[in-house]
């Protein structure tokens, strides 16, 4: 048997868990990642897009920056969006948000996940964070001011405190006997790199119709990431189609929102959900990103809410241990989890009230929110407080 000593040991290489990582290492605590998979490496800009992006707030991309990894990031391979524009099918209703307008130079970035991986887990190695991979804990037992974790074969890891940071399925949430809210979609979300007939303009498109949005996110090689939400029936048949007819229909769900689609690369999809755990801590155990709460993606901000718990998170545990108090001790954690859940439950249920609005088609409805999206448009104070939260900053 043997056993390592770390003061937190983090489960998931995804963009949260790593970005906590960094935090933590930064703040001089020794951090210990564990994965089933490696982390991805960045090969340069000449390779094919990876299928997953993100749209990233001006918030995410601030912490990354402060962290030293945005500038890497954006010499790699990264696009801006000045501006967002969003019409109903149904009802004709459109609203443009455009940064300048709040005198801002774009909104955000469209970025590969596996880019931001990449250039945190090299900012990690360099930090002095410990890779475990392939690594899992298979479960824990608690001592006065530690817990023993179990990663199989013998091996023992010593922590303070067990961030679980492995996505929507998270085993760290199941053997902490954290119990969940979920509701599936019955949709999946289709993604891919298109070329479209007009350029972009570095503009976010988003066109809703009855069956779920599709959103036209820019490319910094002038093509276009696609996510196409639908009923999960309609995006299996969507999934077999060849490219042509793929393109086909996926013109007529863009509408003129691109100037037609002329070409796909590699299709994917994912089911969607959503998903929110009742408690984000256990004794000595935290849940942060996908773990803690997964929301539907029309608006581009599952990963930018993890982003922040995992700021909260690194900033209580600092702040402990810098005050001499247990890093992993309960008073830090319910003050985490007091700070992160009102603001995700708020985020959620505006996700979910949009989807409800968008999916029904009763006519009063859709004459509703086609109103609601010309008012929108026309009233300046209200289009600001909108492009403050898609930029994730504060209202007012
Ligand atoms: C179609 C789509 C589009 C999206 N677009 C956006 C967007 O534009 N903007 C945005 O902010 N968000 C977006 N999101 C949400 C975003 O992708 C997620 O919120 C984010 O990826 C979650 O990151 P995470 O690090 O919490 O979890 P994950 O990315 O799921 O990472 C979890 C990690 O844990 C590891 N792991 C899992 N189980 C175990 C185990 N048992 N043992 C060891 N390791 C394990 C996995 O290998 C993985 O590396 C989108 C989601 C979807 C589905």
């Amino acid at each position: 048997m043997s056993r390592q000593r770390t003061d937190v040991a983090i489960q998931g290489a995804g963009m949260v868990g790593l970005f906590a990582a960094l935090r933590l290492a930064r703040a001089g605590l020794s951090v210990s990642v564990l994965d089933a998979e490696r982390p991805p490496v960045w090969r340069g800009r000449g390779g094919e897009y990876r299928q997953r992006v993100s749209a990233l707030n001006r918030h995410t991309e601030a912490l990354l920056d402060a962290d030293g990894v945005w500038a890497a990031m954006a010499a790699a391979r990264v696009s801006p969006f000045r501006a967002i524009t969003a019409e109903d099918a149904a009802g004709g209703g459109r609203v443009h948000f455009d940064a300048a307008e709040v005198g801002e130079p774009h909104l955000g970035h469209i970025v590969e996940n596996d880019l931001v991986r990449a250039m945190l887990a090299r900012a990690c190695r360099e930090a002095g964070v410990h890779f475990s991979v392939p690594g899992a804990v298979q479960g824990w037992a608690e001592e006065e001011s530690a817990l023993i974790l179990d990663l199989g074969e013998g091996r023992q890891l010593q922590t303070g405190l067990l961030v679980g940071a492995d996505g929507a399925g998270s085993a760290i949430r199941e053997q902490a006997g954290i119990a969940v809210d979920h509701r599936g979609y019955g949709q999946r979300a289709i993604v891919a790199a298109v070329e479209t007939g007009e350029p972009h303009g570095e503009t976010a498109r988003q066109r809703f119709l009855a069956g779920g949005p599709v959103a036209f996110l820019p490319l910094a090689d002038g093509r276009c990431s696609i996510v196409w939400s639908l009923p999960e029936s309609e995006a299996e048949a969507i999934l077999r189609l060849e490219d042509a007819a793929f393109v086909e229909v996926l013109n007529e769900a863009a509408g003129s929102l691109v100037g037609g689609v002329t070409g796909s690369g590699p299709r994917g999809a994912f089911p969607l959900h959503r998903l929110h755990a009742r408690r984000y801590i256990a004794e000595r155990v935290a849940l942060v990103g996908d773990a803690a709460h997964v929301i539907h993606p029309l608006a581009g901000q599952g990963a930018n809410l993890g982003f922040r718990d995992a700021e909260t998170l690194a900033a209580e545990v600092a702040a402990a241990r810098e005050r001499g108090r247990d890093p992993g001790g309960t008073a830090v954690l319910r003050r985490f989890e007091r700070a992160r859940r009102g603001d995700n439950l708020a985020v959620q249920a505006a996700m979910e009230a949009f989807h409800q609005a968008f999916t029904r088609g009763e006519a009063p409805l859709v004459a509703l929110r086609s109103l609601g999206f010309n008012l929108t448009d026309r009233l300046p104070p209200l289009k600001h407080a909108f492009m403050r939260l898609a930029m994730g900053r504060a209202l007012g």
